[in-house]
């Protein structure tokens, strides 16, 4: 039994173990192409944390870069399973993306704002009172407070309007 605000989790041969120290930012079920494309399926889910709050408990990760994109994606190199991801926008440098499908308890982290719904594949039909935008957003419409305050004072977004 995990302690409330501790999330862990892994790859498929459990190899790579991982904890995540607190909750998660914010989560974003992506409906871009390019996340349709890498999971093989409608959507990803990325569970978005300080890197400081990840610890890798056991086994290593390789990386690939997505040439001509900003995302690089962390993988355990036995089983190839995508445990994170970094996208240097320089919005979010200092957070993994963690694929909350790799949690072990991936039902306590829905998503709290689902985007590039341009792209989204017809049949997915998106709750009642979850925001959405056709692409990205602006934090300051979606996130909740102590989740800006935790980026810190010199964070570079707009994120207040
Ligand atoms: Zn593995
Ligand atoms: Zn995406």
């Amino acid at each position: 039994m995990t302690d409330k605000n501790v999330y862990e989790g892994g790859c498929s041969c459990r190899k790579v173990r991982y904890r995540l120290n607190t909750d998660p930012l914010i989560v974003h079920a992506c409906h871009c192409r390019q996340c349709q494309r890498v999971t093989g399926s409608a959507f990803v889910m990325n569970a978005l944390i300080e890197k400081t709050e990840v610890e890798l408990v056991s086994g290593e990760v390789a990386n690939y870069h997505f040439a001509d994109t900003i995302h690089t994606a962390f993988f355990c190199p036995e089983c190839a399973t995508y445990v994170w991801s970094e996208y240097k926008s320089g919005r979010f440098d200092d957070c993994w993306f963690i694929r909350v499908g790799t949690l072990d308890e991936p039902d306590r982290v829905p998503p709290g704002v689902h985007i590039f719904m341009e792209s989204k594949q017809p049949w997915v039909i998106i709750p009642e009172g979850v925001p959405k935008f056709e692409r990205f957003y602006r934090i300051s419409d979606v996130w909740k407070q102590p989740s800006i305050d935790r980026m810190g004072p010199n964070w570079s977004p707009p994120i207040r309007t």
